[in-house]
């Protein structure tokens, strides 16, 4: 997609701190985090949300999923924790119409979620 942000930082053409990558997703610093570790992890191909992931089923969810894991294991939070959240729809807050979750950890989180 053209105008969208995170395809843009999925083909390099808008930098960001890229802390994980493979052939078909991509994981990247949020730049206002969160949390002491606030990763987004992507698939490089345009999907709109969490449920127009899931739909592809051509096995990519899964890929972001294991890369959320992966990007969990190097940031050394796998361990004591993490929380992986995708905002999905204008009520839950989705702000970036390019399905993405978001590995937040490195303190204590509360529950439930604003
Ligand atoms: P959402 O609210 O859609 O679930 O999350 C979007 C996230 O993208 C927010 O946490 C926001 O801080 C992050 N974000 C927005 N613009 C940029 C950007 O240009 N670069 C990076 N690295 N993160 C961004």
């Amino acid at each position: 997609m053209t105008d969208c942000l995170f395809c843009k930082i999925a083909a390099k053409d808008i930098p960001a701190s890229i802390v994980y990558e493979t052939d078909r997703t991509l994981a990247f610093r949020d730049v206002n985090p969160q949390a002491p570790t606030h990763v987004l992890v992507v698939p490089k191909e345009h999907y709109e949300n969490a449920a127009a992931l899931a739909a592809a089923d051509d096995g990519l969810a899964d890929e972001v999923l294991k890369a959320a894991h992966a990007v969990a294991i190097r940031e050394g939070i796998a361990d004591e924790g993490y929380r992986l959240v995708f905002n999905t729809g204008p009520q839950a807050g989705q702000s970036v119409l390019h399905v993405h979750g978001h590995v937040l950890g490195g303190r204590s989180l509360t529950w439930p979620p604003g």
